[in-house]
């Protein structure tokens, strides 16, 4: 795919029929503002020196790739190797758009950043990214993401943040996404959105996208340093599906399969999973048109993961794009598969991955079983310590995954 990154999205945000920019009308112009803020410091030598200089310096990158040699012997000798990025700064990929945005608000003489969050981990990215270019920061949170998360709320106040509990509906991340746009339509001369994913309107998943592609480009260049070669295959979990973009990229033109892996939650019931891929169709969500998981209303469903991050009933059009091309294939781990591997990659490897993280490596075992003869790369998006209480509390220790 030559100049694909040239080529998508087109002008107007879109990739193939997915993407868009659908805003209310008083919030047009201030996107083609942030478009053409991010446009013109994207080739500016200042600011890609800048960003680079903080991600050696203070992000702690280049993340490295490792070969789990255990975990492999374990699941009948293909090769798994993880591509680290539980060890960024505040435990996730996350930080590498937060601090991107962070520098494009203060580019543009904003005072604030706005957003919702999930697991919490973006707002404690974004907060960390607030606090670091001294602007101010608030996080609108669903009340059941705060109960289930509480260190990051912790965090995320202790960064200076100002933690917006979120009442209605099912109180997690889609009303978390709402109530922040809400707030950030009341103030949009002085406030920057900081989306969290590779959602949102054009030009936020392209900006997503485009700052958390040093994931992929590190990886493939430390991968064929360890080996000589390329990966059979890559995943990486999807929510939004910034982590796995951010990986993928790098291989687009390569043979590598590509899996992206939503969770299936507890059963293929509607509100008890959000694999968007697999079951939702196209429609609207939040300013971009991308597949999304809908009532018979046509309006946004409930869903569910037992990683708060991967609830979400929408996935970047990019994604959608590259579902509909065939580049890219989707697959589903469950709830049940997520906490085996937990406790398998904690106890083989010594490394304890966030919940939506597991999903992925979840299905890097699976296909691992599949493909002794061959190698796969997984995006670490995470670490777990944020589920730490959660898990053991509900879970035990999970003896019964020796
Ligand atoms: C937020 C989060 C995700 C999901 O977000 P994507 O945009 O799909 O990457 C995955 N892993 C971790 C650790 C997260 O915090």
């Amino acid at each position: 795919m030559p100049d694909y990154f040239r080529h998508h999205p087109d002008s107007k945000g879109f990739f193939g029929e997915h993407g868009g920019a659908f805003l209310p009308p008083e919030l047009e112009e201030h996107f083609r503002e942030i478009t053409e803020a991010y446009l013109l410091i994207s080739k500016s030598h200042k600011f890609i020196s800048e960003l680079r200089s903080i991600r050696k310096h203070y992000q702690g990158r280049p993340t490295p790739v490792y070969f789990a040699e255990r975990l492999s012997e374990l699941v009948g000798g293909c090769r798994i190797y993880l591509k680290r990025e539980d060890l960024n700064h505040t435990g996730a990929h996350k930080l590498n758009h937060c601090m991107g945005e962070g520098l494009l608000a203060r580019f543009m003489g904003k005072k604030k950043l706005i957003a919702e969050t999930g697991a919490g981990q973006h707002g404690v990215a974004l907060a960390t990214a607030a606090a670091y270019f001294g602007l101010e920061c608030e996080i609108h949170m669903g009340e059941v993401d705060m109960e289930k998360e509480h260190p990051n709320v912790i965090r995320m106040r202790l960064l200076g943040a100002t933690v917006i509990p979120v009442r209605e509906g099912a109180r997690t991340l889609k009303e978390a996404v709402d109530s922040a746009f809400g707030s950030y339509l009341s103030q949009p001369e002085t406030a920057l959105y900081g989306i969290g994913s590779v959602v949102g309107p054009h030009p936020f998943p392209m900006l997503v996208r485009d700052f958390q592609r040093v994931v992929g480009i590190e990886a493939r260049e430390q991968y064929q340093e360890m080996t000589g070669e390329l990966p059979d295959a890559l995943c990486a979990c999807v929510g939004g599906g910034s982590n796995a973009i951010g990986l993928f990229s790098a291989f687009l033109d390569d043979e590598c399969e590509i899996f992206g892996v939503e969770p299936i939650g507890i059963s293929t019931k509607a509100g008890e999973h959000a694999a968007t891929m697999t079951y939702g169709m196209p429609g609207v969500i939040h300013g971009f048109r991308s597949y999304l998981l809908q009532d018979d209303d046509g309006n946004p469903a409930p869903v569910y993961s037992i990683a708060s991050g991967l609830d979400y009933p929408g996935v970047g059009p990019e994604h959608a794009y590259f579902k509909d091309t065939g580049r890219i294939q989707y697959e589903t781990a469950s709830d049940e598969d997520c906490l085996d591997a937990f406790f398998t990659l904690s106890r083989t490897e010594g490394i304890i991955p966030a919940l939506e993280s597991a999903h992925a490596v979840a299905f890097a075992m699976r296909w691992a079983r599949e493909h002794r003869f061959s190698s796969i790369l997984v995006n670490l998006s995470g670490r777990g310590d944020k589920d730490l209480d959660f898990v053991t509390e509900k879970y035990g220790f999970g003896e019964e995954h020796k």
